[in-house]
């Protein structure tokens, strides 16, 4: 069986934990694509050329150290507007698509570029204040000496270069169903994300 679900949205909005979630209920395979471009971006800050490290890119290459810190989803955004790194990347993400047993992708242009014909797709959002918050906590609680407003100015200045973007820029998909976990726990958005998902299931 093929079955893709597509979850997209800005940083910190809750995608990776929804779509693990998703992922185990349905016993998909699930690729966090944001892993991909952080690979790249850490590489490119030890000096290697942002093309050359998106086309060598190897399977251990998105276990390095590190690749979760805000410098280096930073370097991330800044080599994912570049059409070339975009490009080596895509074949990878689609053949992971379309594998048999069902698989989840998340990232920002899953459901418009890289998988349009994903049967299922998400669009998870949420105040940028909300998402700032959540990522302080994840990092702090990782022993990250960050402050909130710090936080806050990185997720607003990275959305922003991700939204702005002209290749494969961050917006919902014209099918997909948004869910605004602003105001939900964790336990509420992961069960919006499933209702949405055995809604296409069923239909
Ligand atoms: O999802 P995550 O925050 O790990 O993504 C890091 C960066 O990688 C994003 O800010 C974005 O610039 C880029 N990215 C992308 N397309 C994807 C996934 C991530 O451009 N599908």
């Amino acid at each position: 069986m093929n079955f893709t679900i597509a979850i997209d949205g800005p940083a910190a909005a809750g995608k990776g934990t929804i779509s693990k979630a998703v992922a185990k209920h349905f016993g998909f395979s699930h690729l966090d694509t944001g892993l991909l471009y952080r690979a790249v971006g850490a590489k490119t800050l030890s000096g290697v050329d942002a093309t050359e490290a998106a086309r060598s890119l190897q399977a251990e290459d998105l276990d390095a150290p590190d690749l979760r810190t805000p410098q280096v989803a930073q370097a991330a955004s800044k080599v994912a507007v570049l059409a070339d790194v975009r490009q080596a990347l895509v074949d990878f993400q689609r053949a992971f698509a379309r594998r048999a047993g069902g698989a989840v992708l998340d990232g920002r242009d899953i459901g418009t570029v890289i998988c349009p014909e994903a049967e299922t797709k998400l669009f998870v959002t949420a105040s940028a204040e909300v998402r700032a918050e959540r990522r302080y906590l994840e990092l702090e609680a990782n022993g990250l000496d960050i402050s909130r407003s710090q936080v806050l100015e990185d997720v607003i200045e990275r959305d922003k270069r991700d939204r702005e973007r002209s290749e494969a820029p961050l917006r919902p998909a014209q099918d997909a169903v948004q869910i605004d976990t602003s105001v939900m726990s964790i336990e509420q958005a992961i069960a919006a994300a499933l209702r949405a998902v055995d809604a296409k299931r069923k239909g």
